[in-house]
């Protein structure tokens, strides 16, 4: 009985995985132009009506918690640009059920909210750092925030959070910085994990293949550490983690184009205009925005949900063949 009672508590896609993650992309706006993310200009962000509200996203939240989400990253675009965020945040602190609330940030805007996240109990906070040296840094984001990211990046690991830093290798771009990077790490008690770049990024530019590949940054950062120990890992986790003798964190590689995880892929992506994703490699599978705005609309989401992650391809591979074009979407919709 308490098994079935259990098992009604989960969401448990075709391919029998059991969905717990949600992330949950609150704004496609951001205040960096990344050039592997968005265009530097002519970007058609949505429309303010069709971003849901502050009070829909609690809504959301509570409801898919109550079906079985009980780890919710909270995405964007970059969610500190939504001025209300905290009272999400808020509200996901006291949802029963919820056991892991997770950011993704650009880090220009979390200073001052540093206090509260750490008062309300959030612990995991991913910072995208795509390189050490400031000129690189700020010649990919396309605007002078070096400083400030870099400050509050130390600010989060002395209040104690459990901090992961993405870098993706860009070819031509900062690679030169995988290893200094590691360096500066050494330090510090965090994660660097080095991405494959995507061809998400909004049309700035297309490609097929990467020649920075995870076996290739692995070689690189083996050339010069010579003491380096894999880690175990979690079943659900998209990084192969390692760990350098005489360093205080871990680095983690993240196969992101490669796409070596998908078999045991455990998330749902929820766009802040109300797609639901169930692949990033794929198409939306509906939108609810309407839904939640609409009657009944506790029951109608929960019915949605169940239909979309009862219809998920096994891999990203088998999801792609499915559309053409999906390569034209940025990360700043979908939330990374
Ligand atoms: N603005 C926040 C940030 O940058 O951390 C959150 C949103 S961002 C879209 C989420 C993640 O997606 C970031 O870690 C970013 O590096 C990653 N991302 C964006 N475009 C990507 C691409 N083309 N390939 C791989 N990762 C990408
Ligand atoms: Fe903004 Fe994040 Fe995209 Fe960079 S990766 S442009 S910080 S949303």
């Amino acid at each position: 009985m308490a098994d079935k009672k259990k098992r009604g508590l989960m969401l448990i896609d075709n391919h029998n995985r059991k969905i717990n993650y949600l992330r949950l992309a609150v704004t496609d706006r951001c205040n960096l132009r990344c050039n592997y993310c968005m265009p530097s200009e002519g970007i058609n962000f949505a429309q303010k009506d069709s971003l849901f509200t502050i009070e829909e996203l609690c809504k959301l939240s509570e409801i898919m918690v109550g079906q079985g989400i009980d780890k919710i990253r909270i995405t964007g675009g970059e969610p500190f640009v939504r001025k209300d965020l905290m009272i999400l945040l808020r509200k996901l602190a006291d949802l029963k059920g919820l056991k892991d609330i997770s950011i993704t940030t650009n880090a220009t805007l979390i200073g001052p909210h540093i206090k509260e996240l750490k008062s309300l109990g959030i612990k995991n906070i991913n910072v995208s750092l795509d390189a050490i040296d400031k000129e690189t840094f700020e010649r990919i984001t396309r605007r002078n925030q070096y400083e400030t990211v870099y400050n509050n990046l130390v600010k989060l690991i002395a209040e104690g959070f459990n901090v992961r830093i993405n870098f993706i290798a860009l070819e031509n771009q900062n690679t030169q910085d995988i290893l200094p990077i590691l360096e500066v790490m050494k330090h510090y008690p965090v994660s660097v994990r080095f991405l494959e770049e995507m061809p998400f990024n909004g049309g700035s530019k297309s490609f097929n293949t990467i020649t920075w590949d995870y076996k290739r940054i692995l070689s690189h950062i083996q050339s010069e550490y010579a003491d380096i120990t894999k880690l175990e890992s979690p079943k659900t986790s998209t990084s192969i983690n390692y760990k350098i003798k005489g360093h205080k964190g871990t680095f983690g590689l993240i196969p992101s184009f490669t796409r070596t995880f998908c078999g045991s892929c455990n998330r749902l992506r929820i766009s802040a205009t109300g797609d639901v994703i169930t692949c990033l490699y794929g198409k939306p599978r509906m939108n609810l925005r309407e839904v939640m705005r609409g009657e009944n609309a506790k029951e109608k989401i929960k019915d949605q949900i169940l239909k979309a992650i009862g219809s998920r391809s096994k891999t990203g591979f088998e999801e792609q063949e499915k559309y053409v074009g999906i390569f034209e979407n940025s990360m700043t919709s979908i939330g990374g």
